[in-house]
């Protein structure tokens, strides 16, 4: 067993890092989080520093890295700049999506246009009937003429608003008895009069562009499937794997920020005559911390481990998502009350990440239903 990193993570790290430091810095960071919004010119940047492309294969433009390299890229956005990573996850998933299910011509047109940020694609999965109990969609799909036509309404699709279109996991045909079944996944083009898209105002993730979106006979054109007709929810399964992988990897990077911000202030800020880190009630919790931290990179490194290498990583994937997402809330509040008044002031990433945090134990699965699932994993019956 091998625990050294590859060279080139620590290259990508460092090329991150001086990307923050030096064209991204914290002032930066808190006015796009304030306006809600990353801007097209940043995904364009991405794409020239390479990690646009990063999982898009070289034949199409990209460069083939693995989950492992994705999961690396993930962490250190995250570690800055929780939304930015937030979209760059989506980036990477349904970028798999097409390159494993998209037909030649698709992937020929639109993967080379992702890697160069000229292809903005963001993904509807979630209904405002829940995001748990995904496979009661009602949007649906049918043929009309030369075309589909799309009507229904998804909530939750981040930045929608600034996608060229959106992959929409919809009913195109009834099968009795198999939710699962005749589900189908339409690029539906975003810019049109049938596609209205409403941005939400949330606590955390602000800067991703969380939307709501309404699909008014939104057409899309023949060839806009991707894979086979109501085979959709089955072609999505390797990239929800992947999804939660780098959702894990996010949270990796969020507790690793609050605990070296938490750090860096208890050895700076006296009380007493003394550095507050000096004092036990202050040093256990972040031991805490650093233990939680250690675990759950670990965990999140053997499940992009296990999908880079081809391996089934199901189970894995949904372990380190749930104990990933669950640390970083524990993270940020035992970090933050190190902090204390400091850290609730705006001009401190901490409280930044402790927003962020809040998403992860439900999104992009809850880890109520991540737990019924390894329930039912282990040989339990199914409990939903
Ligand atoms: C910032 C943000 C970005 C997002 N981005 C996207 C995106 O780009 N695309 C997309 O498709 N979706 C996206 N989502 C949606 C996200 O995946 C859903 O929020 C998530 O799946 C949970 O769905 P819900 O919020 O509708 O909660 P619900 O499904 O309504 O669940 C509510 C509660 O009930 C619990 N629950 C429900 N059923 C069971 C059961 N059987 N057993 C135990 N507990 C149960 C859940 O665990 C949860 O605690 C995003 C959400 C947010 C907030």
């Amino acid at each position: 067993m091998d625990f050294d990193p590859p060279a080139e993570h620590e290259i990508l790290r460092d090329s991150v890092r001086r990307f923050f430091e030096e064209e991204l810095p914290e002032p930066r960071i808190r006015e796009l989080d304030r306006s809600r919004k990353i801007p097209r010119e940043l995904w364009k940047r991405f794409a020239e520093l390479g990690w646009m492309g990063l999982s898009v294969p070289e034949e199409f433009g990209g460069s083939s890295a693995n989950v492992m390299t994705a999961a690396v890229l993930t962490e250190e956005l995250a570690y800055r700049f929780p939304s930015l990573a937030t979209d760059w996850l989506l980036v990477s998933m349904t970028a798999r999506t097409l390159r494993e299910h998209g037909s030649q011509g698709q992937k020929a047109e639109l993967l080379p246009r992702l890697a160069s940020g000229d292809f903005l694609m963001a993904f509807g999965m979630t209904e405002p009937s829940g995001g748990t109990d995904v496979l009661g969609l009602t949007t649906r799909a049918e043929r009309d003429g030369d075309g589909w036509v799309v009507r229904g309404q998804k909530l939750f699709t981040s930045f929608a608003d600034d996608a060229d279109a959106i992959l929409v996991l919809c009913r195109t045909d009834a099968v009795e008895g198999k939710r699962a079944g005749g589900l189908s996944l339409i690029l539906t083009p975003r810019n049109q009069a049938g596609v209205e898209v409403r941005r939400l105002e949330l606590m955390g993730m602000r800067a991703a562009c969380t939307c709501e979106v309404f699909l008014d006979d939104a057409r899309a054109p023949a060839d806009a499937i991707v894979g086979q007709r109501g085979r959709g929810w089955y072609h999505l399964l390797s990239s929800l794997d992947e999804e939660r992988i780098l959702c894990a990897a996010m949270y990796v990077g969020i507790t690793a920020a609050a605990l070296d911000q938490a750090l860096e202030y208890a050895k700076e800020r006296t009380a007493f005559g003394r550095p507050i880190g000096s004092y036990q009630a202050l040093q256990h919790p972040l031991a805490d911390v650093a233990t939680d931290l250690e675990q759950i990179r670990l965990l999140t490194e053997k499940a992009a481990w296990l999908q880079s290498n081809g391996r089934e990583c199901a189970g894995e994937a949904a372990m380190a998502k749930l104990a990933a997402t669950e640390a970083a809330i524990r993270a940020t509040d035992r970090c933050m009350r190190v902090l204390a008044g400091h850290g609730l002031v705006e001009e401190t990433p901490m409280e930044r990440l402790f927003r962020d945090a809040r998403l992860g134990p439900f999104s992009p699965i809850s880890n109520e239903m991540v737990k019924n699932f390894l329930g039912e994993r282990m040989g339990l019956p199914r409990s939903y």
